[in-house]
């Protein structure tokens, strides 16, 4: 009988984890669920956030390392933070064009808002608390967090990504200019140690059905009360739906199909378990492991790229959150009975991009750096007491952008740079062939 793959058996752990959660919300076995099954799910997150600084820092001094052109990393700098911009700016404006033509906010009643409002209203003032820290720094600030003043602390906190990251390269440009006779074990130290992470994030992996189940039957449960906010904000909620379904279905298909050979079904079938990763932990950090995984092995992109644009992009690039972030700030303007003009929609364009570079990969962030963008254009920012409630599920949905438009810019960048090979599928492999490519893979090693 052949053996389900991956992707099988973590649809069947959603599936399950769903029926679980409704079975518990429906028989009010509520307790039971938060007791019993989520903490598999919190233990699952907690080790891909385990393995997460770890493999940035050795993935990209191992991939670092291996440059023999220093102008090489500039340019695959320089491109990547290009596209990410890039892919932001176009997403706010589709995501304006959709709010401007939908006009989500004029189906709120003024009774509903009131109502919201005054529910809401202490969950929005711990987000308005949250942001002011952000809002009162230097222009200069994202710069200077990035340069960490001692590596050990900034490798004990996930949200320090960008600075492990610095660090990273710092010492890989190091070692390239250091003498390649003094250089041999210290390279073959991290090129092992990394191998030794990947098969951890394969370890892991395993457990994910698990992980996935438990996950969305603790959320299903804590969140049904809220269901049927959905039926009261339902067409601001299909507007971000769409919004972020565009993205993934036409407009990544269309940029890959466009400057890469690869075929947006082989994009997607790799990319599929890291999707389902980031639609159960809300968390593009969290799914980073697994995202670096499958765009290294299944999509082919070197890990000399991928080590190097994927954790930039779980950070800074979030083409889901700034698509939220764009068609909530029109919603609550106009629900609040606001006009905006081009001016103000400009506004939204510039702050929706700075907010999402700065929001944090992990659940809510985006909604905290909601803030921001509503007091760029005058909006009260307690209006976003209208949408708090539906955060987290629009949350789940708008990671899967976030991954998908960080493998989108990593697989432009590795193409354009001749990087990107032809992925394997390891689930496609028998154990034979799996040790055959391992032996391969080792051989060539040795072999340099
Ligand atoms: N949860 C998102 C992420 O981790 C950020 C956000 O939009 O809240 O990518």
């Amino acid at each position: 009988m052949k053996k389900l793959s991956l992707v099988a058996k973590i649809g069947i752990g959603m599936v399950l984890g769903i029926i679980i959660g409704l079975l518990g919300s429906f028989f009010s076995f509520e307790q039971f669920v938060i007791d019993w099954i989520k903490p598999f799910g919190t233990i699952f997150v907690s080790m891909l956030k385990l393995i997460a600084i770890p493999l940035i820092l050795v993935s990209l001094i191992d991939g670092i390392s291996n440059l023999t052109d220093m102008a090489k990393l500039s340019r695959i700098g320089g491109k990547t933070l290009g596209l990410y911009v890039t892919t932001t700016v176009l997403a706010i404006s589709i995501a304006l064009i959709l709010a401007n033509v939908v006009n989500p906010g004029a189906y709120v009643s003024p009774e509903k808002r009131e109502q919201l409002k005054e529910q809401y209203a202490s969950q929005a003032q711990l987000k308005q608390d949250a942001a002011s820290g952000v809002k009162d720094s230097g222009p200069l600030k994202l710069m200077e967090d990035i340069v960490p003043s001692n590596i050990f602390k900034a490798m004990t906190d996930n949200g320090n990504m960008l600075q492990v990251i610095f660090f990273a390269v710092l010492f890989g440009i190091a070692m390239i200019m250091t003498p390649s006779e003094q250089m041999k074990p210290v390279k073959g130290f991290f090129n092992g140690v990394n191998a030794i992470i990947l098969r951890v994030v394969e370890i892991i992996m395993k457990y994910s059905p698990i992980g996935v189940m438990a996950l969305l039957a603790g959320l299903i449960v804590e969140t049904a009360a809220d269901a049927s906010l959905f039926v009261a904000l339902g067409v601001y909620a299909v507007t971000v739906l769409f919004g972020l379904a565009f993205m993934v279905f036409v407009f990544y298909p269309i940029v890959l199909t466009s400057f890469t050979k690869i075929k947006y079904k082989d994009f997607f079938k790799g990319m599929f378990p890291a999707q389902l990763l980031a639609f159960s932990t809300s968390s593009s950090a969290a799914t980073l492991p697994v995202t670096m995984e499958r765009v290294e092995k299944n999509l082919g992109v070197s890990e000399e790229v991928a080590s190097f644009v994927l954790p930039m992009g779980a950070t800074i690039n979030m083409d889901g959150t700034s698509i939220h972030q764009a068609i909530s700030a029109v919603f609550i303007a106009v629900a609040f009975g606001h006009d905006l003009t081009l001016a103000d929609q400009l506004v939204i364009v510039l702050t929706a991009t700075l907010s999402s570079i700065g929001a944090a990969a992990v659940p809510g962030a985006g909604l905290i750096m909601l803030v921001i963008v509503l007091g760029a254009i005058g909006v009260d920012p307690a209006g976003l007491a209208l949408i708090i409630a539906l955060d987290r599920p629009l949350d789940m949905c708008r990671t899967i952008v976030n991954v998908t438009g960080d493998a989108t810019v990593a697989t432009l960048v590795a193409s354009s740079e001749g990087e990107l090979s032809e992925g394997i599928d390891p689930d496609d492999l028998t154990h034979e062939e799996k040790l055959e490519v391992q032996v391969t893979e080792s051989d060539v090693e040795e072999f340099k």
